[in-house]
Parts: C-alpha cells; structure tokens; sequence
C-alpha cells in the first residue's frame, strides 16, 4: 500500500517541457524535451525575453540621462 503512495509521489516530481509540455526530468536545463523544434522554440523565446529585458532597463536608464542632463543645463 505504501508502494503506491510513493509511486504518486514519484509521479508528480518532474516538470513539463515549456514549449509542447511533455513530461521532462526535474532538472533538466533548460526545461524542454528532445525534440529539436522544442529547442528551436525555447531559444528564439528566450533571445526575446532577454531582449524585453534589455529594453526594460535600458529606456529608464536613458530617461534618467535625459534628466539628469537637463538638470545640469538648467
Ligand atoms: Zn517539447
């Protein structure tokens, strides 16, 4: 009885690939199958991601600039 309790728990002790979600081991790096379109997928995501982040920082960063130096000018 205590066989099949543990096997749930094995069960659910895994993570899904991100790009089709199928099951994958827990530490797998980075999170997706095989499958090579997977792959590709999780890439071109990931080089946007990377890039939103850049933006995200960079846009406050040139607008503190910007104000700093018209504060100087001022
Ligand atoms: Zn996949």
């Amino acid at each position: 009885m205590s066989q099949t309790k543990r096997q749930r728990t094995a069960m659910t002790s895994h993570r899904h690939c991100t790009v089709c979600w199928a099951p994958i081991p827990l530490d797998r790096d980075p999170p997706i199958c095989r499958d090579e379109g997977c792959s590709v997928t999780h890439s071109k995501r990931e080089a946007s991601r990377k890039r939103f982040t850049v933006m995200l920082y960079l846009f406050p960063a040139i607008a503190l600039v910007l104000a700093v130096l018209s504060a100087m000018q001022a």
